[in-house]
This record gives structure tokens, C-alpha cells and sequence, in this order.
């Protein structure tokens, strides 16, 4: 209730305008509901573009260790870019509905290559989360989870927080900076009752195959350290799956 009454005094302090044709009144107009699609993402090795498919190429193999990517949207389309601002850095919650229906109906282009996964977020840090009010990634897995009816763990935990600078560096990934950088959640099999400093229970087994969520995917730095622990332990496959893809 609180929150409602919270998001009218926004509205009415912030009047909306449409991310598509920036009409005032909504977010979403309903004409751009029925007429706005992004261009389809070209398909190459999310690292350096090469090959015509979305899995990682044998050269970026050798040195990563996330398998492949599905992407939405390019970062450079504007309304993407700009539904993706208001959600995270604004906190709108309400561009939640709009970027929700965007991966519903993106889902069969987006589908993994594979049955049988599981969903994880690639976590922020705690400290992050907390001020940030939520976690988009951990929203989006849930999206996922929903659409395609598997199961979604918080796997992983962030162990340190990192400048968004360190992240969008494409030299990091090769350097090892990002080493480290996420532990297996120890809390994993019950995410309801998620307590990243506890340290009691430990996982069984991680599962075979995951697919990591993320709100945006820029130089995959920060995905492939995330990829890199699950391999590390033990996961065999691991794909990403971002609404939005940047250059590096
Ligand atoms: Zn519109
Ligand atoms: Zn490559």
C-alpha cells in the first residue's frame, strides 16, 4: 500500500513519458506495445563476435569459460537502453511489467541450447543489493525460471565489490582480475531462506548445466568470472542470458 501510494506521488512529481515515442502520460504507450520490436541481435561469439552462431568460439575458448549467450537487444537501441536506466538505476519498478513482456515474448529466440538447466543470477554484492533495493538480476532469473519452467538458485554469492569501471574493461577477463570475485552461495539449496553470510549448510552437488541471468552483458568479464567459479565446481555447462548486450 505503502509502496503504491509511494509510486503515485512519483508519477504525479515525475510525470511519465513513453519510452518509445516519449508521449506523456505512460511508459509504454500502447501503440509502442503493439508496434516497437528491437532489431534482432546479430549472432557471434558473445566475446570477440566471430562465427555465426551465439556460442563462445574456439579461440575466446581457450582463455573462458562461458559456453555461450543469448541477448535480447543491442545496448546502443535506445528505448532498451533507457527501460534498462529507469529499472536499475532509478529503481522503477513499474518498467518491470514492459521488460518482462519483452522476454516473454523474445523466450524462443532466447531459449539455451540445452534441457535441463538451471537459472542463477550473477549476484551483486550484498551491499549493493541492500541500497539498490533490488537485485535485477535476480529479477530477471526469475522471469526466466517462470517462462521456461525451471528451477532458479541464488548459486552464487559476490565476494568483494568491484568498480563498474573494473567491469566494463575488456583487458580484465585476460588479466584475472575478476578472479575470485563470486563463491558457490553456501546456502544454495533453499533460496527462500537465503543468508549469504551463513555459513552452515553446504551444497550436495551443483547441477550440470546453468544459465546465468544478467540485466547487461558489456566486455563479460564479470559473467565469465561467475561462469568460471561453476565450472570450477564442477557445473559442465554454463550459458548467459542478458536483455542487453554492449560494446566492449
Ligand atoms: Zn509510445
Ligand atoms: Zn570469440
Amino acid at each position: 500500500m505503502e509502496s503504491h501510494i509511494g509510486q503515485l506521488a512519483i508519477n504525479s512529481l515525475f510525470p511519465r513519458f513513453c519510452l518509445g515515442c516519449h508521449t506523456e502520460g505512460t511508459l509504454w504507450c500502447l501503440t509502442c506495445s503493439t508496434t516497437w520490436w528491437p532489431a534482432p541481435v546479430r549472432f557471434g561469439c558473445p566475446f570477440c563476435g566471430k562465427g555465426s552462431m551465439s556460442f563462445v568460439c574456439s579461440d575466446c575458448r581457450s582463455e573462458s569459460f562461458l559456453d555461450g549467450l543469448s541477448v535480447f537487444a543491442h545496448y546502443g537501441n535506445p528505448v532498451v537502453r533507457e527501460a534498462i536506466h529507469q529499472w536499475k538505476y532509478i529503481c522503477d519498478k513499474t518498467v518491470n511489467d514492459v521488460l518482462f513482456r519483452w522476454i516473454i515474448r523474445a523466450a524462443p529466440a532466447l531459449q539455451p541450447p540445452f534441457s535441463n538447466f538451471v537459472f542463477a543470477p550473477v549476484p551483486l554484492h550484498r551491499f549493493k543489493t541492500r541500497s539498490r533495493g533490488f537485485d535485477q538480476a535476480g529479477v530477471l532469473a526469475d522471469w526466466c525460471g517462470q517462462i521456461y519452467n525451471q528451477p532458479v538458485y541464488d548459486l552464487l554469492v559476490r565476494t568483494r565489490q568491484t568498480s563498474s569501471q573494473a567491469q566494463k574493461s575488456h583487458e580484465v577477463r585476460k588479466l584475472g582480475e575478476l578472479d575470485g570475485l563470486f563463491a558457490i552461495n553456501p546456502n544454495v539449496t533453499n533460496t527462500s531462506d537465503c543468508h549469504p553470510e551463513a555459513e552452515g549448510r553446504r551444497i550436495s552437488s551443483l547441477p550440470e548445466k546453468v544459465v546465468l541471468c544478467d540485466d547487461v552483458f558489456t566486455s563479460g568479464a564479470t559473467m565469465d568470472s561467475a561462469a568460471r567459479c561453476l565450472k570450477e565446481n564442477g557445473v559442465k555447462s554454463v550459458w548467459g542470458l542478458v536483455i542487453a548486450k554492449g560494446n566492449m
